[in-house]
């Protein structure tokens, strides 16, 4: 059957990075919404804050005072989920079983100015972010106890986030998480059957195919995966095979910040608000394996729906059998491939 035939039908799509579905329902995206309609984020923010505990110069909760930064800024968080000296320790009593888990969580600030977003920064100030992103990937990797590192922003009160100074977390840990062991084991798979990457494979697909593609520029893609769960998902791909961020260069650096800058604007233009998500980079585990099965990429995960009040809610069907959709990623990708890359907040005072 062909894919615009299914599209037309309920039907199941299947993730190969990990091995999982969703339910695509096209016919649904006409059904009336009555459900809850989400608070405004606004953009007017101060450029400093004096309550603001991530502002310049300011003292933080647990009592320590941020240093005058001009640009990024990254720290220990003082209220950690995961603590560096934890002692390995394992419970195993009939069908229990649970173990110690040491890391270390960081705070990435992404910008002294508090009113800022990753959409609203120069792509200059976007690769001081990638750069340090590089720096406490390659440091905290390299230490004995910790095998992987995840980075990642959670933006938006709708996502959880408490403070809106532009910043995100890192979270390093001596266990690999499942996400990213779900994905290990695919790209492993494929690499083994076919000494080449699946992910670089697959993009190689969707740039013949031309249906789920949103941005390009010289090393990076942009696109809805065919088998997005988020209303508007998108992952940012290095057209290169690279395992983690580390080992891309300047250019390449300055390519995957413009893109990460084309992404997040796309999204603030497209309910012309400030678009919450969470995202987050996936690459190989710092376990001293080589890994070169893995291939890095940046995925977006936003919860808004069909305007900035109207988010998308994993409940009932979601929680008790997998992921369902309505929009498909084709509409969603085309309707963010045509969207503006200068920022709506900008036009408007033009
Ligand atoms: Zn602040």
């Amino acid at each position: 059957m062909a894919d615009n035939q299914l599209n037309q039908i309920p039907h199941r799509r299947y993730n190969i990075l990990t091995g999982e579905w969703v339910l695509v329902s096209p016919h649904r995206t006409k059904r009336p919404w009555q459900g809850k309609q989400e608070k405004l984020p606004t953009l007017d923010k101060p450029s400093y804050d004096k309550e603001c505990y991530l502002c310049p110069g300011n003292v933080r909760a647990g009592g320590k005072t941020n240093p005058n930064y001009e640009d990024v800024f990254s720290f220990a968080n003082d209220f950690s989920a995961l603590l560096p000296d934890t002692s390995m320790e394992v419970y195993n009593e009939g069908l229990l079983l649970g173990k110690s888990e040491a890391g270390i969580c960081k705070v990435v600030c992404f910008s002294p100015d508090h009113s800022l977003t990753l959409p609203q920064m120069e792509v200059s100030e976007i690769e001081k972010v990638v750069l340090l992103w590089q720096k406490e990937y390659l440091e905290l990797g390299s230490m004995n106890n910790i095998n992987h590192v995840q980075i990642f922003e959670n933006k938006g009160a709708i996502m959880g986030c408490s403070n809106p100074h532009p910043h995100g977390q890192i979270w390093a840990q001596s266990s690999i998480p499942q996400e990213v062991e779900k994905k290990t084991i695919h790209q492993k798979e494929y690499w083994e059957k076919n000494q080449s990457s699946l992910l670089g494979d697959y993009l190689k697909q969707e740039l013949e195919l031309d249906e789920r593609i949103v941005a390009e520029n010289d090393y990076f893609v942009a696109l809805v995966p065919y088998w997005a769960v988020w209303p508007y998902e998108m992952m940012i791909v290095p057209r290169g095979h690279y395992q983690d961020i580390e080992q891309i260069d300047e250019k390449e650096k300055k390519s995957f910040a413009e893109m990460i800058k084309i992404v997040t604007t796309k999204y603030d233009n497209l309910f012309e608000t400030s678009f919450p998500y969470s995202s987050g980079i996936h690459q190989r585990p710092t376990d001293g394996e080589e890994h070169a099965e893995w291939h890095f990429h940046m995925s977006f995960y936003p919860p808004l729906l069909r305007s900035a009040t109207v988010k998308k809610f994993m409940v009932g069907y979601e929680m008790f059998a997998n992921p369902q959709r309505d929009i498909t990623a084709e509409q969603a990708a085309q309707t963010l491939a045509q969207l503006p890359i200068e920022h709506y907040a900008k036009m408007d005072s033009h």
